[in-house]
């Protein structure tokens, strides 16, 4: 299943979805439904963590299938002095350790920017259920844009993509940042 999404909009922060399932929430039979607004703001808690860390502000975070938080992460580059330790990395590597499985198919990761090549590949591998991202990465994004990593032949899972969730909070984070860091520099 692969969900289409329209640039500048987002898809999920609407109410009354007819074609979404009803909130079971406390029967037993079925997972609450995810609000991805929500979901999101707890990505972009550890996106600004990550600016005051100095580190670029992206931040993960994956879900189990009730929609518990399994782990959440921001990028660690400097920190660790590791260009992989991206958020969608670390936060991946969590919830497989938390939940004992390789497969994080019940699962979906929550991300303030478009996931680059490394990470859109690496979501392949923990065969990840369902990708919901922010702001759109044409430069350096690898789902929607560039390589386009689950659209290549060779690619053999494709998790769930909406992209565009809260895009323009997530992309005015990011701007301020490296306008802040120009600034550092050339003072
Ligand atoms: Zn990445």
């Amino acid at each position: 299943m692969r969900q289409k999404h329209s640039h500048g909009s987002s898809p999920l922060s609407r109410t009354g979805d007819e074609s979404a399932p009803p909130d079971r929430r406390g029967d037993g039979t079925s997972p609450p439904r995810l609000d991805p607004s929500e979901a999101m703001s707890c990505a972009l808690g550890a996106a600004r963590e990550a600016a005051s860390r100095g580190e670029v502000p992206v931040g993960a975070i994956v879900l189990g299938a009730d929609g518990q938080v399994l782990a959440s992460a921001s990028n660690e580059v400097e920190q660790r002095v590791d260009p992989s330790a991206h958020a969608e990395i670390l936060a991946m590597r969590e919830a497989a350790r938390v939940l004992g499985s390789r497969s994080l198919a019940s699962c979906t990761l929550v991300v303030t920017l478009e996931p680059c090549p490394m990470c859109a590949s690496a979501m392949t591998h923990f065969r990840l259920g369902r990708v919901i991202y922010g702001a759109y990465d044409p430069k350096g994004g690898g789902v929607d844009h560039g390589p386009r990593i689950f659209e290549q032949p060779a690619c053999l899972h494709r998790p769930e993509v909406i992209g565009g969730v809260r895009e323009h909070e997530n992309a005015e984070l990011l701007k301020k940042f490296f306008i802040t860091l120009r600034e550092s520099r050339a003072s």
